[in-house]
């Protein structure tokens, strides 16, 4: 009996009957599995909140994933970042590349592409293009900003979700409970799905937060746009344009992203280059480098990661010295 249980072909996983019960549920039924399947979404940063909602859309049958980060893996993701998994935080796997493999070994007929990169205004538009709907899952107002401009300017359907410990802080100052994350990303994808399967009027239209903790609820109606509001009024959109765009530093992390080099970075001669200076590893998708007290983690876009500092100055001139100006 064991011996014939290994000759058995696996069995193909029936497309039917994965979705049956999402199926039965009323608010969904065939057509709107048949619409869910080929909604296209984009994801903006895949970290907890990110992860957690791809997950989700994954296993609900979306059509094509698009994840855009500009983040790896480390051993502090694991305790929430729910698609992870330690050999990931080992070999310091991109976010988005990581995710991607994961995603494909719960649900293989979801087309998913994975983008290291940091939106920013020059990419925006062929990253997001095509997309039915953004999800925003960033940890930084910056990022949000750029697509709250975006998808104002081309009418785009966004929705924002966020989990952290307080109000302004991000989860460096204040912490993060692993279910808040978990129940941002259900409410954002519950959104979702009402849009994929075209019933955008049951959409939820106000900005709602949950404090799990202390069971504290409030939400704020969102209403009409204000005539006056730079963005929805007077079309004027800053963030796309690139005004004023600073240095990011990173949440959780001590850390500052250098992002002002647009070239290609050989990290095979990087490394060699760097290997007599301090600790090089690289897993072909990213190079760090290690001279204590700083690690530089370096793209092969030239984008880079310089940890173990917040001051702009000192990680601009560590990149100058190490990686190149
Ligand atoms: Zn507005």
């Amino acid at each position: 009996m064991h011996e014939l249980l290994h000759e058995v072909e696996p069995a193909p996983i029936d497309e039917a009957e994965r979705y049956s019960r999402q199926v039965l549920f009323k608010g969904i039924g065939e057509q709107g599995q048949r619409r869910i399947q080929q909604g296209r979404v984009v994801i903006v940063g895949v970290g907890a909140t990110g992860a957690a909602t791809a997950g989700l859309l994954a296993r609900a049958g979306v059509g094509k994933l698009t994840l855009i980060d500009r983040d790896f893996v480390e051993p502090s993701n694991l305790q929430r970042q729910v698609l992870f998994d330690e050999d990931d935080a080992r070999a310091a796997l991109p976010k988005a590349v990581a995710a991607r493999q994961h995603l494909l070994q719960v649900n293989s007929s979801v087309r998913v592409s994975a983008h290291v990169a940091d939106l920013v205004p020059a990419n925006i538009a062929s990253l997001l293009d095509g997309a039915d709907i953004v999800l925003d899952c960033t940890d930084n107002f910056e990022t949000r900003y750029l697509l709250n401009d975006f998808c104002v300017s081309q009418a785009k359907p966004w929705i924002y979700a966020a989990a952290a410990g307080g109000n302004v802080e991000t989860c460096d100052t204040a912490g993060i409970l692993s279910t808040a994350v978990n129940l941002a990303a259900s409410m954002q994808v519950t959104e979702a799905l009402k849009l994929l399967t075209g019933q955008p009027p049951l959409m939820r239209r106000t900005l709602l937060s949950f404090d799990l903790w202390n069971g504290e609820r409030s939400e704020i109606a969102t209403g009409s746009p204000r005539k006056d509001c730079e963005v929805c009024g007077e079309r004027k959109f800053r963030y796309l344009a690139g005004e004023g765009r600073p240095h990011i530093t990173l949440c959780g992390r001590n850390s500052v992203q250098i992002h002002e080099h647009h070239r290609p970075v050989d990290l095979v001669a990087l490394g060699e280059r760097l290997a007599p200076l301090g600790t090089v590893r690289s897993n072909g998708m990213l190079l760090r480098f290690e001279r204590a007290p700083h690690t530089i983690t370096v793209f092969p876009d030239g984008r880079a990661l310089v940890q173990g500092t917040t001051d702009v100055g000192l990680a601009r001139s560590l990149y100058a010295r190490f990686i190149g100006s």
